[in-house]
């Protein structure tokens, strides 16, 4: 009667571990998914000292489509160089280079 309690109990263990181990290979496919990628300065990876109102086209590269000057978090710019091109995209928006806004399509 021992025996077969025995005998019950170890298999019983088994199947549990065997259970919990498929759910491993599922983990690194939910941990892809929060993945983050590092976000690099834009301005400090080009090596640009400061940021020219006149290089309209980098600046334009911060803008969201409608006009909308891009956060700090979304493009990963530093604090120095996120304030040189806010000041640059206003500059080209006030000599009429980019546009305060865009009409939504
Ligand atoms: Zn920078």
């Amino acid at each position: 009667m021992s025996e077969e309690i025995k005998t019950n109990a170890a298999p019983a263990a088994a199947p549990a571990a065997a259970a919990a181990r498929p759910e491993r290979p599922a983990r690194p496919f939910a941990k892809k998914r929060f993945e983050s990628r590092r976000k690099v300065c834009k301005v400090c990876a080009e090596k640009i000292d400061n940021v020219d109102y006149k290089n309209f086209q980098f600046v334009k590269s911060f803008t969201m489509e409608s006009g909308k000057i891009l956060s700090r978090r979304i493009t990963g710019t530093c604090a120095k160089h996120q304030r040189q091109i806010t000041k640059a995209i206003k500059r080209d928006r006030n000599l009429a280079i980019l546009p305060y806004s865009l009409p939504k399509k």
